[in-house]
């Protein structure tokens, strides 16, 4: 996605930005911390993480 957008807005849009360090497999899908706003994150689809 090309970043037009400031990530804190996104964050309140609940589009989420995860250190790809700290994703991890849960069994149901790919989950995280926001590196911004520091919420648990779930992976929706590719590039799209969206609050757990
Ligand atoms: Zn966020």
């Amino acid at each position: 996605m090309v970043r037009l957008i400031p990530q804190a807005i996104l964050c309140l849009l609940d589009r989420h930005d995860p250190e790809r360090e700290n994703v991890t497999w849960d069994g149901a899908g790919f989950s995280g911390n926001c590196r911004h706003c520091g919420l648990d994150v779930r992976r929706e689809k590719h590039k799209v993480w969206r609050r757990d």
